[in-house]
């Protein structure tokens, strides 16, 4: 055994474990303790013994023989039984601790390790031992002193009594002799301790003796003397031990106080240190979380929410890169597309947002999918505007065949949900040519390129021209007035006759919008209807055109009360969309005492096609309520014939595009004869519009078209003039027109 002090020593490791016997043992090494490693429980106690070690760390899980066994047999043999054995376990139930203590441990040490915790219970419990050690050292010595002292006191007191005794027997002998010789004053005893002499010399005898007596009792007066300062002294020594022992009790008590003490501070260690194990794993999960927020901080900052395509920040760094790139490399080439998903306002107010949201990242997705592969970059600007960035350019045309390829893709429907929605996208193409200087430049001028390309009919792209810029700020200015034209009484309805191809007479109108501009000029509803509907003025728009309708239908239902004529009335699907249309629409049949049938409304075929599978839609409410209803411009709107049935309409106006291919190819006529006839199958009215020339009438005459409408007939007119034709309509103006033309199929 080493000698003993709380740093060094020699501890002895069992486990079966190698890396925890290589933690441990390294740990303990650097701790300033030799240390000797055992594999199992046998190997531990033939180590042990061999030499003997300051203290031992047992495993409880051993193959073989176990730690609690182990440390009963190092307990049972008298060699190994005072080393302190501290168990380290995984196992934390108390009653695993309890077993520990009963086969003599001292202490328990928990797996995982903290090996600040495991160096300071070993250095604690060498401590103890060492200083229990030597309390049993001195108490051993006290105890042999005291016993040598006891064994000296005894001897003493065996001779004082044996001193005694003699004295009484020669007290004895003396007054047998006085007896018998009473003149005799003095014994003699010279011989009395050795030699008996039975001859009586009186004086001398007595005073012989009288000296032997005074000789012993000084003797026994010493030895009693001796005997009691021996006595004082074993009291003494008794005293003294018994105070050490109370003084070692007493220290051992403290000993013990301290070693609880220690023991609590060590439970306080052991918390204060799972505890700052915690609180780092915490403050490293914080630390991890907010790096991954900054992370999400930084993609959010660049990149758009909904469609996680770039954003304009980022879009315009990569755009100012471009630019910057044609400062030292003058014939290097990028050009700008700004795209805009046509009718996007009239899907995602008719079908709802989240459509609109699912169109906006359907429409992303295919827009990566053309761009990304030619190194371009697509950005989201909000709403339904993607810019996008194309880089490295060889020729300019590269980049109008990207959007002839990103129209063709988007001509193809969006599945989304459990709709079929149809869009196009309009694109406006600037190039790097135009030595801009500044990203916002840019932008403009695509946008410019883009509106012109939705004038032209949307779904196609423009290459900007300066030009274009006078367009744009007159379009800038047209949403302005707008704003304004019905408080300015700008606004007029204008009525186109529809007739009946069989009777020839006017039964009714299709009302028309007119917007006279303050400036003097005439603008067409074509050109200021998608404007209104992309800023949200239709409603307001075609809440003035449905009352306007309804007064001007009552005028005539007085006039010519016997005609049952119809109005038509065109909504934007926008106005489909608008609650309460069909409370408000009978409010409006109420108010101006109106038959149901007196007004029809005029729906595109484009618009219908997103509710056709909206269960409870305005449009079967106002079926339901009597209210008339008529596709219009149908054949434009890519619906299949097949699901015709599914709308809930009276009748069918076939466009005009149709009427006009009639006279061109025979494959025209057909179509429209297919569609007469699927209509009549499902009991509509059919309507063609745009009739122009007789050999149109004569056509759809013969194919038994019901209506027509056209300038062949009369243009749009106002009311007044509309009210003229009515009560000057000549019916041989339609049925004499066509009859040159009979017989054409
Ligand atoms: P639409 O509903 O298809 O109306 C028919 C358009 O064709 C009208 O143009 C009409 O003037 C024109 N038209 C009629 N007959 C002929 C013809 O024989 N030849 C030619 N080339 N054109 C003919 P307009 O009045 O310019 O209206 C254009 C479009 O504006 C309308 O197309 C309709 O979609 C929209 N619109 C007009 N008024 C309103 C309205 O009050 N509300 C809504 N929401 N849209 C309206
Ligand atoms: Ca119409
Ligand atoms: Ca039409």
């Amino acid at each position: 055994m080493t000698d003993l002090s709380a740093d060094n020593g020699v501890i002895l490791i069992a486990d079966d474990n190698p890396q925890n016997l290589e933690v441990l043992s390294e740990c303990l090494d650097d701790a300033g303790f030799e240390v000797r490693v055992a594999i199992d429980g046998a190997s531990a106690i033939a180590k042990a013994v061999y030499q003997l070690p300051d203290l031992i760390i047992l495993d409880v899980m051993m193959p073989g023989m176990d730690g609690f066994e182990t440390c009963r047999q190092l307990k049972a043999d008298p060699r190994t039984q005072a080393i302190p054995v501290i168990f380290m376990t995984a196992l934390t139930e108390p009653e695993d601790k309890v077993k520990g203590f009963e086969v003599g441990a001292v202490d328990y040490i928990t797996k995982p390790f903290r090996l600040p915790e495991v160096v300071a219970r070993v250095k604690l419990h060498l401590s103890l031992s060492a200083i229990t050690k030597q309390l049993q050292a001195e108490n051993n010595a006290r105890l042999q002193a005291e016993q040598n002292l006891r064994q000296m006191v005894e001897q003493q007191h065996r001779q004082l009594l044996e001193a005694e005794h003699q004295l009484m027997e020669l007290e004895i002998q003396l007054s047998e002799k006085n007896n018998g010789h009473k003149e005799f004053t003095e014994i003699d005893f010279s011989n009395s301790l050795g030699v008996e002499d039975d001859s009586f010399d009186e004086p001398s005898w007595i005073k012989v003796f009288k000296k032997t007596s005074d000789k012993l009792k000084a003797e026994i007066q010493e030895r009693k003397a001796a005997q009691e300062e021996l006595s004082k002294l074993k009291d003494a020594l008794e005293l003294e031990v018994a105070q050490r022992t109370a003084e070692l009790q007493e220290r051992n008590e403290e000993l013990k106080k301290n070693e609880a003490m220690l023991q609590k501070h060590m439970v306080k260690l052991s918390a204060a240190m799972a505890l700052k194990q915690k609180t780092m794993a915490e403050l490293e999960a914080a630390n991890i979380a907010l790096k991954e927020a900054e992370e999400q901080l930084r993609y959010d900052a660049h990149h758009d929410n909904l469609t996680k395509l770039p954003n304009r920040l980022q879009f315009m760094d990569a755009l100012t890169e471009a630019i910057d790139r044609t400062k030292t490399c003058p014939d290097y080439r990028y050009a700008v597309l700004f795209a805009d998903l046509d009718r996007f306002k009239v899907i995602n107010d008719s079908l709802g947002h989240l459509v609109g949201d699912e169109l906006l990242k359907v429409a992303a997705k295919r827009l990566k999918e053309i761009v990304e592969p030619h190194n371009g970059i697509v950005a989201r600007f909000g709403g339904d505007e993607f810019v996008i960035l194309l880089r490295d350019l060889t020729d300019f045309s590269q980049a109008e065949t990207i959007a002839e390829q990103l129209q063709t893709l988007f001509r193809q429907p969006f599945h989304l949900k459990e709709y079929e929605v149809f869009t196009g996208l309009s694109i406006g193409i600037t190039f790097s040519n135009n030595g801009y200087q500044l990203p916002s430049d840019l932008l403009r001028d695509a946008d410019i390129a883009m509106y012109q390309a939705k004038a032209n009919g949307r779904g196609c792209y423009e290459v900007f021209d300066p030009v274009m810029q006078t367009v744009a700020m007159s379009r800038l200015q047209l949403e302005n007035d707008l704003q304004r034209a019905i408080e300015r009484n700008e606004m007029q309805l204008y009525y186109q006759p529809i007739v009946s191809l069989t009777t020839g007479e006017i039964t009714g109108f299709e009302s028309l919008v007119r917007w006279y501009h303050s400036s003097g000029q005439w603008i067409s509803p074509a050109k200021f209807i998608p404007i209104a509907e992309e800023t949200g003025w239709i409603k307001f728009i075609g809440q003035w055109v449905m009352e306007e309708a309804f007064k001007q239908t009552r005028l005539w239902y007085d006039l010519f009360p016997e005609r049952n004529l119809v109005i038509n009335v065109n909504i934007s699907p926008l106005q489909l969309n608008q609650s309460g249309l069909s409370d408000w629409l009978s409010e409006l049949y109420n108010c101006y005492h109106l038959p149901r049938q007196a007004i029809k409304l005029e729906i595109t075929e484009s618009s219908l096609l997103g509710v056709l599978n909206t269960e409870g839609h305005t449009l079967r409410q106002l079926h339901q309520s009597g209210t008339k209803l008529c596709i219009d411009d149908f054949g434009t709107g890519y619906s299949s014939l097949s699901r015709l049935h599914e709308l809930p309409t009276d009748t069918l106006k076939i466009d005009r595009s149709f009427v006009n291919r009639m006279v061109e190819d025979e494959g025209g006529i057909a179509l429209v004869k297919t569609i007469i006839t699927l209509a009549r199958g499902l009991s509509m009215d059919i309507v063609a519009e745009g009739i122009e020339t007789q050999k149109q009438l004569a056509l759809l005459q013969s194919l038994g078209c019901d209506y027509g409408q056209g300038y062949l007939f009369h243009k749009p007119a106002d009311s007044k003039t509309a009210t003229y034709l009515l009560q000057s309509w000549q019916r041989d103006r339609v049925i004499g027109l066509s009859n040159n033309f009979t017989g054409v199929i």
